[in-house]
């Protein structure tokens, strides 16, 4: 685990200033390069020492089967796992004639530095030969959000006190060689050399590579040049091998000199293209990357970051820890979702293999509203990509003998890959959550041309899924009955508050937008008869309640379950996953992460006040978070009740969870959805915003160690700036000329915003909480600040 600290509290960077060669796997996803079509872990520049090596193309995935102890209809057969592509990466040097290699000689300082403003990863080191020879490499590497196909890499070394011998071998590498498979279910399946060879074209600087799959019969192609500057003479030469190509760049430098190596890579990869086409497409990338230069790369990429930080930037005062973490969450958050372009976002990004680089609903639920609110074109693309597997999604609903579209728990490219269906089939709650993202989504911007493309048929045929899994029983109330919510450890189960809370919120959605668009919807076959359906379903919604303890039940009869044995539950015994059997999970009071909690926030306006505050106490009591899609939830809700000191906790918990991996498996990628949930936890959490209906509205109140935060949102075209101190709060809008007004509701008082007249509204006072709920024993959250 990496300690308290490990990275340097700094607003804008993440620093590593020793190299440990224990916590190289969780330093490379911590300083993974990606723009969402794109991603390339924070391997040292030589390859070697390596956590996990890792270079992605985003939905470049090779087939493999998913073998079932017991086969049964309706399984998956067959797994998608992303590619281990050809890297790019390497550049291996020898000093005279010894390999420059951190685990020999001396490492006389180290440094690794990822700049969240100007989106690059610098590495400084100084070292000195097992013969004593020394030197100063600095390398800076970028994956480019301007040119998507683009990846750049400086490399700069000079000798130390004597001259020397320097040769600097550049390569692309297919199938490299990946460490063994763990027995854990979140790591990803090996594949034994996925890639096929199939052109390799070598010229004096550099070079392509054409590859690929077996099964899934994706291509891709690979292609590098070399800019090399040094003060004398230099030889450069090219040699390749169908798996392999180098570029080799020797000279003999003095002291003070220096070898500077520009490194421009591109990659392109297509189902459909002809090899041709593909050579051309990444020798056309590299074209324009050469057009622009290094330079020109690295301005780009700042000023795209620029635009995105003005309008994304989250101001914390008084928790440097966070502030710095909540910039590395939303970098990372626009990493995986920049260019992604009508694909998915993995649960980890493009920063490494775990979960096979699956997509959940993590993207919809957790991703999607922080991008919605900054960077919404982003947004709309992932959701254009779930409609593009509509047909996919609706031939699984058939499989399994339901209407409109099952969507799959965890995928690549559409088909279901779950080889587990009580977490995975079961897990209906994914048609309600992209549907939410739709609603989220056209309600912000007011893109009613989406809504026609793309919305309203999601919106139709998760509405039909839902009028199909639910039924009415013989008091007519609607019931889903044989599901898994969002907590894992309580599966196939009647009645999940979430699901059928989520599935009501569908239903109605799907009414209201087949009101604005009738003869779309009609093109869908939608008539009077369906549609009034599925008010009749959603207004009859069963929604447990136990009278006895005054709470909600996450599921029917949850709250009569054996209670887990908390105490006896020994630290090493976290995860339950991985200790326990599901078998005993499932018939105990035992919650792996916020499912009743969620519902309170998403569908918070199904609740009372008095009811949140019960629920949250109880379901507290009981949730583990042995996901880390928990506790930014924990923090929304922890705020709502007035918990803030908890709100805060569970915010720093989200937020520092892979700088301080503290689910111990930041090595397989960072966890997105908990890095996005960082701004979820600040903005609908200390913020207290929230859209239901269409309405927007804030409720801020701030725990004692914050003194400010500020965030912007986008609604509708207009910027709004929301300014919060512990007193007062300012609303203002930052652009949309002196026409411009929003309505928006501050603790329940409605008020209108326009660009000449920010709003500054008191912080109503509090009425005090009562305790704050305790959690299972020795798993409550690090505390941030005295309670
Ligand atoms: C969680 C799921 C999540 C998945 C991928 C699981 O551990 O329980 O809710 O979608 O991880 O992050």
């Amino acid at each position: 685990m990496i300690r308290e600290r490990a990275y340097p509290v700094d607003p804008w960077h993440i620093r590593e200033t020793r190299l440990d060669l224990d916590l190289l796997a969780q330093s490379e996803s911590v300083f993974a390069l990606s723009n969402g079509h794109i991603g390339i872990r924070g391997n040292l520049d030589e390859g070697e020492p390596h956590g996990l090596p890792g270079s992605y193309l985003n939905s470049f995935y090779e087939l493999r089967p998913l073998p079932h102890a017991e086969a049964g209809y309706g399984f998956p057969e067959s797994g998608q796992t992303m590619v281990n592509v050809t890297n790019a990466k390497l550049m291996r040097l020898l000093v005279n004639d010894e390999p420059f290699d951190v685990r020999y000689g001396e490492l006389r300082s180290h440094e690794r530095c990822l700049d969240l403003r100007a989106g690059l990863l610098e590495r400084i080191v100084e070292w000195v030969s097992p013969s004593g020879q020394g030197i100063r490499v600095r390398t800076v590497r970028l994956v480019s959000f301007t040119q998507r196909a683009v990846v750049a890499f400086l490399y700069e070394v000079e000798p130390l006190e004597t001259s020397a011998r320097l040769i600097l071998q550049s390569e692309l590498v297919a199938n490299e060689q990946l460490p063994p498979m763990s027995k854990d279910p979140r790591v990803a399946a090996v594949l034994d050399r996925p890639l096929l060879a199939e052109e390799m074209m070598e010229q004096p600087t550099g070079g392509i590579l054409i590859h690929r799959t077996k099964a899934s019969d994706l291509r891709m192609a690979a292609a590098m040049e070399h800019l090399v500057e040094t003060p004398g003479r230099h030889a450069i030469t090219t040699e390749g091998h169908p798996d392999w190509l180098r570029t080799t760049v020797a000279c003999r430098l003095e002291p003070g000199q220096k070898l500077r190596v520009v490194k421009l890579a591109a990659y392109g990869w297509s189902s459909m293209r002809s090899l041709p086409a593909l050579r051309d497409q990444v020798g056309a990338a590299l074209a324009s990357a050469r057009l622009d230069g290094w330079d020109g790369l690295v301005q780009q990429q700042q000023d795209y970051l620029d635009a995105f930080w003005d309008h994304s930037d989250v101001q914390v005062e008084g928790d440097p820890e966070v502030q710095q973490a909540v910039r590395f969450g939303l970098f990372h958050t626009l990493q995986a979702g920049a260019r992604a372009e009508q694909r998915p976002i993995g649960s980890k990004g493009l920063t490494g293999p775990g979960y096979d680089g699956h997509t959940f609903w993590d993207a919809e639920t957790f991703v999607l509203p922080a991008l919605t609110y900054t960077q919404p074109s982003a947004a709309a693309d992932v959701l254009r990509w779930r409609h593009s597997t509509l047909d996919l999604a609706r031939e699984r609903a058939q499989t399994l003998g339901l209407s409109g579209a099952a969507f799959p728990w965890r995928t690549i490219r559409g088909q279901e890959c779950s080889g587990y269906w009580p977490a995975g089939t079961a897990g209906f709650h994914i048609a309600a959550d992209i549907a939410d993202a739709v609603r989220r989504y056209v309600q912000a911007t007011g893109d009613f041309d989406f809504e026609r493309e793309v919305g309203l048929e999601l919106l139709v045929e998760t509405a039909r899924l839902w009028r199909s899994l639910g039924h009415h029983d013989r008091h007519g109330r609607f019931h889903i009955d044989g599901v898994t919510g969002p907590d894992e450890y309580t599966a196939v189960v009647n009645d999940n508050i979430y699901t059928n809370l989520m599935a009501q919120q569908n239903l109605m959605a799907a009414v209201d937008a087949c009101q604005r668009h009738p003869d779309l919807a009609r093109g869908f076959g939608v008539n009077d008869e369906e549609a009034a359906s599925w008010r009749d379903a959603a207004a009859a919604v069963h929604v447990p309640y136990d009278k006895e303890l005054g709470v909600h039940q996450q599921c029917e009869g949850f709250t009569r379950l054996q209670e887990w044995d908390f105490e006896g539950t020994p630290p090493e015994g976290y995860p339950l996953l991985l200790n326990y059997p599901y078998f005993d999970l499932y018939r105990k009071q035992v919650v792996k992460q916020a499912d009743l909690v969620m519902a309170m926030y998403i569908r918070g306006d199904a609740f009372t006040p008095e009811e949140k505050a019960r629920n949250f106490a109880y379901y507290d009591a009981r949730t583990v978070r042995d996901s880390s899609l928990s506790a930014c939830i924990q923090a929304v809700m922890a705020a709502e009740t007035g918990h803030l000191e908890l709100a805060h906790d569970y915010l720093g918990e989200a937020a520092l969870m892979d700088l301080h991996d503290l689910h111990r498996n930041a090595r397989d990628g960072v966890h997105v959805a908990s890095l996005a949930g960082s701004w979820i936890a600040l903005v609908a959490g200390l913020g207290g915003m929230r859209d239901f209906n269409g309405q927007l509205s804030f409720a801020p109140r701030l725990p004692s160690r914050i003194n400010s935060l500020e965030f912007s949102l986008l609604w509708r075209g207009l910027r709004l700036r929301v300014n919060v101190t512990s007193e007062e709060v300012t609303y203002s809008l930052r652009n949309g000329g002196g026409q411009a007004r929003l309505t928006l509701i501050h603790h329940g008082k409605e008020l209108e915003v326009t660009q000449v007249r920010p709003v500054t509204m008191p912080i109503p006072a509090a009425v005090p909480p009562g305790p704050a709920p305790a959690q299972p024993h020795g798993r409550a959250p690090v505390r941030r600040a005295v309670h």
